[in-house]
């Protein structure tokens, strides 16, 4: 609803009560948006992972790169990771987020190599942090704010790779190309919040 313009004599009172209707209003709108992004990830069948000791791997391998790439900006991996058959195309993980907040990170549940599944974590991990920060996401989802931020986060992470290997017990490597890489960007949907990608 548009508000009528303020004419120069309005009071005080009724333009600080305008002002907090219209604070309440986009607050309504941003929390609207912020849900349908919920449905829309829990239109997905989402599932418990069938084997606990690699997701359980995967959540704290999250919180790790969470510390070390991120300054721990992203929500935390217990409240953030989901599993799914069906991410959104199929693509090895899907983020849902809108409005600077990330609603969670969908991963593709027949993804069983470790090394592969970090690799699509930290893509997704990027896409999080794209959104939280608020930045330009780019042509496809996978613009330079992603891509320098992919650099880096490969960066901090390759001088700790021995984290990671004790976490999940078994030797990761990571490279930028693999982690940037999404298989299809035809799937990119900006407009709905959802960002997803898988590396080739
Ligand atoms: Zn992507």
């Amino acid at each position: 609803m548009e508000l009528p313009e303020l004419r120069p004599d309005t009071p005080p009172e009724e333009r600080d009560r305008r002002q907090r209707r219209r604070v309440r209003q986009q607050e309504m709108c941003r929390q609207k948006k912020i849900s349908e992004i919920e449905t829309a990830m829990h239109r997905l069948e989402l599932v418990d992972h069938p084997d606990v000791t690699f997701s359980n791997k995967i959540i704290d391998a999250y919180d790790n790169i969470n510390d070390i790439c991120f300054n721990g900006r992203l929500p935390p991996g217990k409240d953030t990771i989901h599993w799914s058959p069906t991410p959104y195309r199929y693509a090895g993980g899907c983020m849902y987020g809108v409005h600077g907040v990330v609603v969670g990170i969908v991963l593709n549940v027949s993804i069983t190599s470790l090394p592969e599944m970090i690799s699509v974590v930290v893509h997704e991990m990027m896409h999080a942090d794209v959104e939280i920060r608020r930045l330009p996401i780019g042509m496809q989802s996978h613009g330079r704010h992603f891509k320098d931020g992919v650099k880096r986060a490969v960066e901090a992470l390759q001088g700790q790779l021995d984290v990671l290997h004790n976490i999940v017990g078994t030797e990761i490597t990571l490279d930028a190309k693999t982690v940037g890489k999404s298989r299809s960007v035809s799937t990119y949907r900006r407009s709905e919040g959802i960002t997803d990608g898988l590396p080739d």
